[in-house]
């Protein structure tokens, strides 16, 4: 498509609860409606746009509706250019690998951002690592390796990007993304930088706190000299470790729910009775039973109910209430 073609690209979706339109407001229309009409200017970018993309084929649970929009940056600038000149009825978010994310069988209605095909650079030095936030954790991990330098390989076969490992915190027993993170520098919805010291996040465990309407471009993290061979053995053994207690391989986003204080989530879920539980194909994986997988045609609806459903057995058998790790993103019909 051209950039010309996509300046006045005129969305035509049918059955959408949701469409944009040249006014400020999103409309809500019936779904058996003929659903869509408006035209929206997106603005000129160096990136690339998709269109009605089915975000089941980007995910890694392979469930999720459609998005209206995709937008791959090319760099900060050309994400700053599109926050500030996009129309303002269009709702933007940032994914990374939806290596944590559950979109719903509704897809989400407006853009979403990735970073994940153009911001990935990273440089290296000594004492620190500068790392766009589209940069895969593993492509990270492996470049400090043949550096020589120790980071953050402690998280090895976490498949997500720098983004979405700061958002979430990502982490495994003894280490946490905290642990390396110096600072983030963000962009907010109106296209606006900051930079933000760790420090003024917060971060806990699973949970990065960065706050909703920011969009991280990039991050600056702690990395020190390191024997290869030593590094080289860490990695070796967290794919190993990953190998024989992980469903690797199936379609899942990794932990379902986060480990109450005290409790491992695997351990309230076994002791509830939901080993083996399913709904349609969505099930609990046999090798950890807080890793949910999809072991056919599963929808994000037949995981939502599972999901609830285990909650609700952990909670009738325990006093308690899990909590999900994961994220739930966009529209549920
Ligand atoms: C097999 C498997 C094993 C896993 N093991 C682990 C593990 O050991 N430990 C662990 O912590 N996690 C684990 N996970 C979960 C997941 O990989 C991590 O949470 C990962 O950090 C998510 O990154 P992502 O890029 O896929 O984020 P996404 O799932 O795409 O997004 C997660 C959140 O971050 C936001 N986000 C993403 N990028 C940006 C950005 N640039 N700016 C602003 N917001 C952004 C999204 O909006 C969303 O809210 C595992 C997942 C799988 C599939």
């Amino acid at each position: 498509m051209t950039m010309q073609e996509c300046q006045s690209y005129v969305y035509s979706f049918a059955k959408r609860n949701y469409v944009m339109s040249d006014e400020s407001t999103i409309h809500n229309l019936d779904s058996d409606e003929l659903l869509v009409k408006s035209s929206v200017h997106l603005p000129n970018i160096r990136g690339d746009y998709r269109f009605n993309v089915q975000l089941r084929d980007l995910s890694f649970v392979k469930t999720g509706g459609l998005c209206d929009v995709l937008f791959y940056p090319k760099d900060e600038e050309d994400l700053i250019d599109f926050l500030r000149n996009k129309p303002s009825n269009l709702r933007a978010l940032c994914l990374g690998n939806m290596s944590n994310t559950l979109v719903p069988d509704g897809g989400i209605r407006g853009c979403v951002i990735s970073l994940s095909k153009f911001m990935t650079n990273i440089s290296l030095q000594e004492e620190s690592a500068n790392v766009q936030a589209g940069t895969c954790l593993n492509a990270l991990i492996i470049a400090c390796v043949s550096q020589g330098l120790s980071c953050c390989e402690k998280l090895y076969c976490i498949p997500g990007t720098m983004g979405g490992a700061i958002v979430t915190n990502a982490g495994v027993p003894d280490f946490e993304i905290s642990d390396v993170l110096v600072e983030v520098n963000v962009v907010d919805h109106q296209g606006q930088r900051f930079s933000l010291k760790k420090t003024a996040l917060n971060m806990e465990y699973r949970n990065g706190n960065v706050p909703k309407h920011f969009i991280i471009t990039s991050a600056v993290l702690k990395t020190s000299p390191c024997n290869k061979d030593k590094l080289g053995s860490a990695i070796n053994e967290m794919l190993e470790k990953r190998r024989r207690t992980q469903p690797v391989g199936q379609p899942t986003l990794g932990c379902t729910f986060k480990n109450p204080s005290g409790y491992k989530a695997w351990e309230l879920i076994m002791n509830a009775g939901c080993d083996g539980m399913s709904i349609g194909d969505a099930r609990i994986s046999d090798i950890h039973m807080n890793f949910f997988v999809n072991s056919g045609e599963a929808s994000s609806s037949d995981f939502i109910r599972l999901i609830q459903l285990v909650k609700d057995k952990v909670f009738q058998s325990s006093g308690i209430m899990l909590e999900e790790e994961i994220n739930v993103i966009g529209e549920e019909n």
